[in-house]
């Protein structure tokens, strides 16, 4: 019997978590089209922002980039995935946010209640304070999730 070489490195949970998400959404939406690629983006300092883009495709690589700012325990699993379906989307339907986008988008089980996550939980990704926010009227408050 072989003895393993050790160490065997460090596993990397959160991207194991990011790719499990990812995994589900491609098995229950998008099975006839080959996997793409789920990553983190790129960390950047947390700064007061007036919007966030969330999730991107790159239709040259067929990348997704998921916001490091939804690496947290904060995030439910369900909103990421709602963001890696609307970005496989992207891959199948093509950049625009069509009716035919918007119809295929409320296909995803969880499409409500991430819609309904985001409009109260926006202010912790856009690092503004709650209380604040709430005295603003809601035309007012910083919006547009863009992605
Ligand atoms: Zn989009």
């Amino acid at each position: 019997m072989e003895t393993w070489p050790l160490p065997l490195g460090i596993a990397d949970h959160r991207h194991y978590y990011l790719a499990s998400l990812a995994a589900e959404v491609h098995r229950t939406y998008f099975q006839k089209y080959p996997p793409l690629s789920v990553k983190w983006g790129q960390q950047i300092t947390r700064k007061k922002r007036r919007s966030i883009r969330l999730g991107s495709y790159n239709h040259t690589t067929a990348e997704i980039r998921i916001h490091p700012l939804l690496d947290s325990p904060e995030i439910p699993a369900f909103f990421i995935q709602s963001v890696i379906h609307h970005e496989y989307l992207h891959h199948v339907l093509g950049a625009s946010h069509n009716r035919r986008f918007h119809a295929q988008e409320r296909q995803f089980r969880y499409f409500r209640e991430s819609k309904e996550w985001i409009r109260r939980h926006l202010w912790l990704l856009l690092g503004t304070k709650r209380n604040r926010n709430l005295a603003i009227p809601v035309v007012a408050q910083p919006q547009m999730v863009l992605f």
